[in-house]
């Protein structure tokens, strides 16, 4: 084992190297180990799907650090270094090639894994996932110079960006969804809807309330997509993408609570005081919502892991921040702040062009509060949305004011 032990990150992308950095900005000077299955220098993924595979973004503009700045600053970053244990009892981790590095403070930051789809056909050549580098590099590499048949299994954000990337470079693409809007989970039926127009307006055919029976191949490469009425869709490449799974294994094994993520508190501890957890794998008390949160985000991953990191020294943390998200498609950029999970019986109400696409629209619970806010195409809109997502839980809103746009968000 190495002998200093010191602070241990398992999982060296966005949250983990961003916890990394503020162990050493708040002064600890101890040993910081960032260990990490992939074999690229941590990594933001939003661009994965939008500038990378538009190739208006390489992947070194995606990079959290400089590969310098880990040297820089004495972090002992491992790469294709995969973790398969957690000892509790003697505080340190073993790594896939036998060796174990000892810890005083452990930070989980394992992520997500893209979720398989159970059907015959999925593991043929030609059916794709995308999460990591590799995974974008071998799609932009198809789709980049255009003419080929792709279909999009699942149409939430990852799906509809590639969709997007894929139209602007000249292929044919079609998106298989079982829900009857894209988006269903993420916004409801009606916005879902709205996303849906604006890909059918780029070419794309979607195929909605569609169930996959199986992927269809020759030669042990992909050839369609067969639907669940018997129909078939002709593809030359295949993208599943119907969400990602917390990767929680190793904290399970090690006998930590999991509950769709690890369970955190508020200053993103597990119940053992020596392990902590963030970013997508973590489900966190969280203060305003009164419930577990677990988002995928890439600002849950970005403030997360730094708080988490301050928790780990010591520091008194209540990590409150609320779940934001954004997403480029064709010329539409949205931000979303709020608690999707509170938004089921929500009503909707908007400010601004809806039909011109430029419109801010809030989700309102029955209790008053506004529980989300998404501006579509309308920018500086954020902080006041949060601003008044926190005020709404403190006091209901008028809701005939918040849907007057004369009415400055501040005076609601
Ligand atoms: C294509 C794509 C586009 C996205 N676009 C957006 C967007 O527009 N907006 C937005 O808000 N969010 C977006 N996201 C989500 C965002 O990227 C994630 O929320 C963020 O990456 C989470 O960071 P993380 O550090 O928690 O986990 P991850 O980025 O999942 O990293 C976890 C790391 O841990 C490693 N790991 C796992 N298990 C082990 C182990 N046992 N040992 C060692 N290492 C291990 C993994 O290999 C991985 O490198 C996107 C995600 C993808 C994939």
């Amino acid at each position: 084992m190495d002998v200093m032990a010191g602070h241990v990150i398992v999982g060296a992308s966005l949250a983990g190297a961003s916890a990394a950095g503020t162990l050493r900005e708040e002064g600890y000077d101890g040993p910081v180990v960032l260990l990490g299955a992939e074999r690229t220098v941590p990594y933001e993924r939003p661009p994965l799907s939008k500038e990378y595979l538009m190739g208006s973004k390489e992947l070194e503009a995606a990079y959290v650090h400089p590969p310098a700045w880990y040297v820089e600053h004495d972090i002992d970053l491992r790469l294709g270094a995969e973790v398969v244990g957690i000892d509790r009892d003697a505080g340190a981790v073993t790594l896939a090639d036998g060796g174990t590095v000892g810890y005083d403070r452990l930070l989980l930051t394992t992520g997500a894994s893209p979720r398989r789809l159970p059907v015959e056909g999925a593991d043929l050549d030609g059916v794709h996932t995308l999460r990591t580098a590799d995974d974008a590099v071998t799609l932009r590499g198809l789709l980049a110079d255009g003419g080929r048949r792709l279909v999009v299994i699942g149409s939430g954000w990852i799906g509809l960006e590639v969709a997007a990337a894929g139209r602007t470079h000249g292929n044919e693409v079609v998106v298989v969804e079982q829900e009857d809007t894209p988006l269903k989970v993420a916004l409801g039926a009606e916005l879902g809807a709205a996303f849906g127009a604006l890909h059918r307006e780029h070419g794309v055919d979607l195929r909605l309330s569609s169930g996959v029976r199986r992927i269809t191949g020759t030669g042990g490469h992909v050839t369609g997509v067969e639907l669940a009425d018997g129909s078939t869709v002709p593809a030359d490449d295949v993208l599943v993408a119907i969400g990602a799974a917390p990767n929680v294994d190793l904290a399970r094994t090690a006998g930590l609570a999991v509950a769709d993520g690890i369970r955190v508190d508020a200053a993103l501890r597990t119940a053992d005081p020596r392990v902590f957890a963030a970013g997508d794998v973590a489900s966190a008390d969280h203060p305003l919502a009164g419930i577990p949160v677990r988002t995928e985000h890439w600002a849950n991953a970005l403030n997360g892991g730094p708080a988490a990191a301050r928790s780990m020294l010591g520091q008194d943390v209540s990590y409150d921040r609320l779940p934001y998200f954004f997403t480029d498609q064709y010329d539409l950029g949205m931000e979303y702040s709020g608690f999707g999970a509170l938004a089921g019986d929500a009503r909707l109400v908007y400010r601004g062009d809806r039909d011109g696409r430029e419109f801010v629209v809030f989700w309102v619970d029955r209790a008053g509060r506004v529980v989300a806010g998404m501006n579509v195409n309308v920018w500086d809109q954020t902080d006041a949305i949060q601003a008044l997502v926190r005020r709404s839980f403190a006091a209901p809103v008028d809701v005939d004011r918040l849907g007057d746009p004369a009415v400055p968000l501040a005076e609601l």
